[in-house]
């Protein structure tokens, strides 16, 4: 049985750092039915002045370069300085299997046994847009609970960097060495993104080609981007194993944060990154309205065959169904 508690309950949960209700309001927010999300909504609404006061980092990688190893060190590190860290994995859940790669994840099991750590992997929906207005809400509803580090991982090689990306203040990529950019499946833009890419496992026989390694990029972003925001992406190594680096990768974003701030970057970002997220839950409900209609349903039903044919343009039929859809509303 699903527990649902009352607003205030789920409140004060929060507000009181509760990371079981904080848990239970995070299903809340992600579940699809109405009066669930009417609730969260109210409950996010209520928080929203608790809210805005950590670090936003989203960290990504491939599959197998140590994202959930370094997340477990970086975050020790990070509670070992009196920080709070709440890790959100976001889980790119096969589409096709429904399967969940992070569902027998228990490698930041360090991380998650303490209580100042809060981690929880969230299913991705079918639409990304889904993904990343779910985890924006369970992102400030951390906040409101005390969180003061949010490390938002991403798993896939594309499009969830660019929702991720758009939700955080600083993004780190994990890189190999010596795998070459196109072996680890990295795209060009994802590298552009990076604020700092950190070159992982530079340990034992590795430390070596990672040294390389890390001249290369460092000249390779240079060419790339000197942005409005007047940084140039750092290339850091580290290895989560000895805890090289963990350090340094903290006081940089620390020293990004100060320079963001100074130049107005960082509240620029996030105000731009809240009409953003407008936008997409427009998009989102709007979406949900329109295919819950159950004449446009009917409608549609009828005349996909002629669309899957070629027979009729499916523009037109797309105008049509919006204009009954608005007619009925
Ligand atoms: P993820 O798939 O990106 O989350 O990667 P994991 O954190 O599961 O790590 C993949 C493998 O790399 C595991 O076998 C880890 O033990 C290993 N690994 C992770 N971090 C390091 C590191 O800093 N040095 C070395 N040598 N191995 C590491």
């Amino acid at each position: 049985m699903k527990k649902r508690l009352d607003l205030k309950a789920y409140q004060q949960g929060i507000l009181s750092g509760n990371r079981a209700i904080l848990s239970q309001a995070i299903t809340l927010v992600e579940s699809t039915l109405e009066s669930d999300q009417e609730l969260a909504s109210d409950l996010v609404q209520s928080l929203i002045s608790k809210t805005g006061q950590s670090i936003r980092i989203g960290i990504t990688g491939v599959p197998g370069v140590g994202k959930s190893t370094f997340i477990e060190a970086f975050g020790k590190m990070l509670l070992d300085r009196g920080k709070k860290v709440a890790v959100l994995a976001i889980d790119p859940s096969s589409q096709l299997t429904r399967g969940s790669i992070l569902g027998d994840k228990t490698r930041m099991e360090n991380l998650a046994s303490d209580k100042r750590a809060f981690i929880r992997p969230s299913p991705s929906g079918t639409t990304l847009g889904g993904v990343s207005g779910k985890t924006r809400e369970a992102m400030l509803l951390c906040e409101a609970a005390g969180f003061d580090v949010i490390l938002v991982e991403t798993v896939g090689v594309g499009q969830s960097e660019t929702a991720v990306k758009n939700m955080v203040d600083f993004f780190l990529l994990l890189m190999l060495a010596g795998a070459g950019d196109e072996l680890q499946g990295i795209k060009k833009g994802i590298m552009e993104m990076a604020d700092a890419l950190v070159i992982h496992k530079a340990d034992g026989s590795n430390l070596e080609l990672a040294q390389k390694a890390k001249s290369s990029y460092q000249n390779a972003l240079h060419l790339g981007q000197e942005s409005e925001k007047s940084w140039n992406p750092k290339v850091l190594l580290a290895s989560s194993t000895t805890g090289l680096g963990l350090e340094y990768v903290w006081e940089l974003i620390r020293e990004y944060e100060e320079k963001m701030k100074g130049n107005g970057f960082w509240e620029t970002n996030r105000a731009q990154q809240r009409l953003s997220w407008l936008d997409d839950q427009i998009h989102e409900l709007l979406g949900q309205a329109f295919f819950k209609n159950s004449q446009v349903s009917e409608l549609l039903t009828k005349e996909k065959p002629q669309v899957r044919s070629g027979e009729l343009n499916p523009g037109t039929l797309a105008k049509t169904l919006i204009q009954l859809f608005l007619s009925k509303n």
